[in-house]
């Protein structure tokens, strides 16, 4: 069957401004047609799937994942993680390049394609790295890189702390045109910081790990951007401070701009003493769980499910981030799914490797604190998963324009489930979302018109 019909859904396509009831027409893995006209156009032999209830938008992306190779297979794999990623809604993942080797090299990144080619079960794209092995001394072969396929470059998972350093490979990476992604952290302030530094790390006895840690890295790459022209994205913002910075460098027309993950913008350091502790004290900052009826999810106080870095911040930080990305101010939403293996967070807080796993469950939790919150509508929270990301990385994706590859993604905003842990296809387990009861969920992933994921029992052959 080379034609499939989606009938009946509520289309959004943010690229083109389209909001609408519309049929959506997929042949030989392109969009051939939107609009009432589509079905009229299909073949005779197209399969039709009715999907009224649903919202129909162009494939997500998700621009900041861990997919684990090569090297660190225990943890994830690329069929495994592009597999959670077709789950969780998304049709395009990018993978940042702290593996075992390092992505700083052309040969890995052919490895890469070559293993996405045959494993991968959403498009794979590849991010290299900023310096060889991520360590900060010597830049990587940027130009190179590029020519491998990469599609911006990265240390993510650490940060160049040289800020000639960081200069150069921003002036090198607007030559050939490559988009810079940073984590910022500043080693001199975080030092070995495990948790957000404020009344929770005191209380538990946890080194703090300051605000000021990532708003510094965040205003030395403001001040690159001004003095060189080059675009740098600063990567999983946490905190006020740094929201502000990009909020003050974007009104000066400055090059730069920021994503956001759900853990940040929905938990709160609060999380690291427990889930009664922090119910009580930052709990109605999210939105649609009841606490004071039922049972809300639990889980105990050092839980390293709780370990990311950046750190969960407070709930001032938590309501700058919902602020920023209500106002533009953070046009992209992703994941910074990072898988680890069980024995590996079943240590002491303060041994336990940082990052948590995201992308089956980063979907419900933006329709929950963004769309279902009323802070944001569909079709701009759609545009953080589409446009967004495409844009900044040059992407042809994030549209159903005719002619299109048909990457799309249909769900059902107000659906509600509980996401269990034996429901995960990710390898890995290390998500604090176990037992949370979630509304919004991805029914069916397309990726070039062939069925990535598609949930039981949920589209009906119209
Ligand atoms: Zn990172």
């Amino acid at each position: 069957m080379n034609s499939l019909l989606l009938t009946g859904g509520r289309v959004i396509d943010p690229a083109n401004c389209f909001d609408g009831r519309a049929d959506v027409l997929i042949c030989h893995g392109k969009v051939a047609a939107v609009g009432p006209d589509a079905a009229a156009k299909a073949p005779v032999d197209t399969e039709r799937l009715e999907v009224s209830g649903k919202v129909v938008c162009p494939g997500l992306i998700d621009l900041h994942v861990h997919l684990r190779e090569p090297g660190q297979v225990a943890k994830e794999t690329i069929a495994t993680g592009t597999a959670a990623a077709a789950r969780g809604g998304f049709t395009s993942v990018v993978c940042m390049p702290n593996t075992s080797p390092a992505i700083d090299n052309a040969g890995t990144v052919a490895l890469i394609h070559e293993r996405a080619a045959a494993q991968g079960v959403v498009n794979l794209y590849v991010a290299g790295a900023i310096t060889k092995n991520i360590a900060g001394e010597e830049l990587a072969p940027i130009g190179s890189l590029k020519k491998a396929g990469v599609v911006a470059i990265t240390d993510d998972g650490h940060c160049v702390q040289n800020n000639d350093m960081m200069r150069r490979a921003l002036e090198y990476a607007k030559m050939f045109e490559l988009p810079v992604l940073d984590h910022c952290q500043d080693y001199s302030l975080v030092i070995d910081g495990v948790m957000r530094e404020g009344y929770w790390s005191t209380v538990l006895g946890l080194r703090g790990w300051p605000a000021a840690g990532e708003e510094m890295m965040v205003a030395r790459n403001i001040l690159l951007a001004e003095a060189t022209g080059a675009h740098v994205h600063c990567q999983h913002v946490s905190a006020a401070g740094s929201v502000r910075l990009l909020r003050e460098a974007k009104k000066r027309g400055l090059p730069v701009s920021g994503e956001a993950c759900p853990h940040h913008f929905t938990l709160t350091d609060a999380a690291v003493a427990g889930g009664e502790k922090f119910f009580a004290s930052d709990g109605k900052g999210v939105f649609g769980l009841d606490v004071s009826s039922g049972d809300p999810p639990s889980w105990p106080a050092y839980d390293t499910n709780l370990k990311m870095n950046p750190p969960l911040g407070s709930a001032h930080d938590r309501e700058a981030l919902l602020e920023g990305l209500a106002d533009g101010t953070l046009e992209i939403l992703c994941s910074d799914h990072a898988p680890h293996c069980d024995y590996e967070k079943e240590v002491e807080f303060d041994y336990a490797p940082f990052g948590i796993t995201g992308l089956e469950t980063e979907l419900a939790l933006s329709l929950m604190q963004l769309y279902h919150s009323k802070r944001l509508g569909l079709a701009d929270l759609i545009a953080k998963f589409t446009v967004g990301p495409a844009r900044l990385l040059h992407l042809p994706k994030g549209t159903l324009s005719v002619g299109a590859e048909a990457d799309v993604t249909v769900f059902d905003p107000d659906r509600e489930w509980v996401f269990l842990r034996c429901d995960s296809v990710s390898k890995a387990a290390n998500s604090p979302f176990y037992g949370w009861p979630l509304r919004g969920r991805a029914v069916a992933t397309f990726v070039g018109g062939r069925k990535a994921w598609v949930e039981q029992g949920e589209l009906a052959t119209a």
